[in-house]
């Protein structure tokens, strides 16, 4: 097992936890990584900005979709 994530293992880290909630072990391992790389930083943000406008998306368009 690998002490640190390679900029690619934490790409895919990041975009796993959009579609489920990483682990204490993952998400520290993404932290350090993270804490230690520019690039994964703003890739990460990217992320955040692009599910919320995707969230924002389904609440407005598909409403029949994921309502109750
Ligand atoms: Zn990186």
């Amino acid at each position: 097992m690998r002490l640190f994530y390679t900029c690619k293992q934490a790409h895919q880290k990041l975009s796993e936890n959009l579609d489920r909630e990483l682990s204490l072990v993952e998400r520290t391992q993404l932290k350090i990584h993270l804490g230690m790389c520019d690039s994964c930083t703003n890739f990460g943000r990217q992320m955040k900005t692009i599910r919320m406008a995707m969230q924002a998306m389904a609440k407005g368009k598909s409403s029949d979709q994921d309502e109750p």
